[in-house]
Order: structure tokens, then C-alpha cells, then sequence
């Protein structure tokens, strides 16, 4: 078993990180709950020199409600805290049901929704709720804070606009739109412990400046390099009078969209008509949770 790395190191200020990390680029990691980065470790994919422990620097334990900005999210809130907040449940349940659908109760103990991002996985799945929800991520660099929305954030597997040096402080989810009802479904291998085939985020508000009088939002799991946001799909159900026909359309834009390949989990074909069949159910719902 492969699983060392030279040194573990605290440090104790966000300064202080940022510094080590860009002297020792590619040598250095951070981490959070570790669920990703220790797993890699062992397998033998990443081979840090040095292990840095983010957890505890300035905000970054913090879950903080201010019901005129929104939700700020510190990078070290595990997953089951999440869920457990009065005020995610209240104003964001898409993200305690996205955090929910991740594997098991005690990896979701460790397990964060800002590891989730940093990983970049396009199967993450958290990612879809904070993309939905306009999240930008606030990061601390050699340079000092600076805030990435997550739209821009992914570049492919595993890959990110962070540089050497940065630290993910915390995810910033503004206010949820008003009437807004939200969905995120999952298709794995099994209920427990396992990435998705496909995951669909849907969101649905009212909107006085689409033509459709609502905006939908969706983003897409597993079915391309990067979480993938079907902006065609968007569109469709922005421009015209919503109708089951105009969602089903809509399914079938997002399926068009995606690039998946075949993998253990499934085939590229299957997962395309996954993503036609789940995208049409996801908005069906949220349509039908708003309209009531
Ligand atoms: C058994 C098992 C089941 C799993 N099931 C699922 C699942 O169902 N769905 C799912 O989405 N994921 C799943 N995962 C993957 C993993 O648990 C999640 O991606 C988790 O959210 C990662 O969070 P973490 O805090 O443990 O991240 P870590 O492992 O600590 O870090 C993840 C990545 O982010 C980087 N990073 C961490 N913190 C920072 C920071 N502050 N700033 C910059 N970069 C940082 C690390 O260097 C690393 O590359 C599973 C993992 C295991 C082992």
C-alpha cells in the first residue's frame, strides 16, 4: 500500500499556506476531509511530498446565513454538517439533497462540498447544486483573496483555474431566487458508495425577463471532461410557452450536449439517454413542485 508522504503540515495562517504551497508546486497538496486526496495516495496516483491541512485556517469552519447576501460556506464543512443546517434546509435544500446522494453516512463525516469542487471530478456531486446556485468560490493566493465563480472554475478531470499557492477558503451560494424549486437525481450502480452514472441538478424560478415568464437552470453529471452546464436546454425554456412537449425538447437539447464516455459505470449511448430520460423527469418535477 502506497500512502505517504514526507511531511504533514498545519499551518496556521492562510498567509502561511499559500506561501508553502506556491515554493513547492506540485510537491505540496492541500486537503480537507482527505476522502479524495488519501485514496489517491493510496492507489498510487498522487504522490505528494508534502500534505497540507487547510482545515481550521481563518473562515474556513465557518457555515454562516445572512438572509440579505446569502450562504458562506468554509471549505472545512463537512458534508452531514451541511445537511444538518437549519438554514440549508430552510433556503437551500438542493444542496443538502445533493450532499445526501453522496456514498455513506460516515465518508459524508469527513467529505466536503468544497473537496468536492476542488477534486473536479465531472461525476462530483455537489457540483451541480452550487453551479445552479451561482456559487463563487473564495480563494486565498499568494497575491491574497480573490473570489472564482464556479461557472469559470473547471478546465477538465481533475483540473481547475487554481494556481500554486491558492486555498479554497469557502463557497459563497447568494441568495436562492424567491418561489425557486430545485431537484437533483442520481443514477449509480447502487444506492451506497458509488459515483454516478449521470447526475442531473435542476432548478426552476420565475423570471419576468425570459420570454417563458421562468428560468430553468441544469447542470449535468458524469456525461463530459466538466460538470456540464446545457446552455441550448436553457435557452430552449427560456424562449417559449412551457409545455410537457418544451420539456422533453429541452431533455433531448441536454442530451445532445453532453460528450460521455464509456467507462465501468456505463456506456457513452446509455449515458446519453440517461441523461435524455432523467433531464426530462428533473424538469418535470421542478415544474410541476412550482406550479404545484
Ligand atoms: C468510498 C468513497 C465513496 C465516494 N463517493 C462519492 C460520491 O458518491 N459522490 C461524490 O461526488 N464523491 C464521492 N467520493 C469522492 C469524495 O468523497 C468527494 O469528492 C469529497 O467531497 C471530497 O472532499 P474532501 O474534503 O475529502 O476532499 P480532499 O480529499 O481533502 O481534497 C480533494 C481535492 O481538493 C483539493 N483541495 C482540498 N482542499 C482544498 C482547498 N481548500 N483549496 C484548494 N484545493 C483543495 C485536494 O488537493 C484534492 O485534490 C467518494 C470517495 C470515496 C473514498
Amino acid at each position: 500500500m502506497q500512502c505517504q508522504a514526507e511531511d504533514y503540515l498545519r499551518p496556521r495562517t492562510l498567509g502561511e499556506a499559500s506561501e508553502f504551497l506556491s515554493l513547492h508546486p506540485g510537491e505540496a497538496r492541500p486537503f480537507l476531509g482527505g476522502t479524495d486526496v488519501l485514496v489517491r495516495m493510496r492507489d498510487g496516483i498522487l504522490t505528494p511530498r508534502f500534505l497540507v491541512d487547510v482545515k481550521g485556517l481563518d473562515g474556513t469552519n465557518e457555515l454562516r446565513f445572512d438572509p440579505k447576501t446569502g450562504l458562506t460556506l468554509g471549505a472545512a464543512v463537512s458534508m452531514n454538517q451541511v445537511i444538518a443546517a437549519a438554514e440549508v434546509r430552510t433556503h437551500y435544500p438542493l444542496l443538502a439533497e445533493a450532499c445526501r446522494s453522496v456514498a455513506s453516512y460516515p465518508l459524508r463525516t469527513r467529505a466536503t462540498v468544497v473537496g468536492n469542487l476542488c477534486n473536479a471530478s465531472p461525476a462530483g456531486d455537489t457540483i451541480g447544486a452550487c453551479l445552479v446556485l451561482d456559487g463563487v468560490l473564495h480563494v486565498h493566493g499568494v497575491q491574497g483573496p480573490r473570489q472564482v465563480r464556479l461557472e469559470s472554475f473547471f478546465l477538465g478531470p481533475g483540473k481547475t483555474r487554481l494556481e500554486a499557492g491558492d486555498v479554497v477558503t469557502a463557497i459563497h451560494l447568494p441568495l436562492p431566487p424567491k418561489g425557486c424549486a430545485g431537484v437533483y437525481l442520481k443514477l449509480g450502480r447502487n444506492q451506497l458508495s458509488d459515483l454516478s452514472i449521470v447526475g442531473v441538478t435542476a432548478l426552476v424560478h420565475p423570471d419576468s425577463s425570459c420570454p417563458s415568464g421562468y428560468r430553468f437552470r441544469l447542470a449535468l453529471a458524469s456525461v463530459a471532461p466538466v460538470p456540464l452546464v446545457p446552455v441550448e436546454a436553457e435557452r430552449h425554456l427560456a424562449s417559449h410557452p412551457i409545455t410537457p412537449e418544451l420539456l422533453h425538447e429541452a431533455a433531448q437539447l441536454a442530451a445532445d450536449a453532453c460528450s460521455p464516455i464509456d467507462d465501468v459505470r456505463g456506456s457513452a449511448r446509455y449515458r446519453r439517454l440517461m441523461v435524455r430520460n432523467l433531464s426530462a423527469t428533473a424538469l418535470t418535477q421542478v415544474w410541476s413542485q412550482l406550479t404545484g
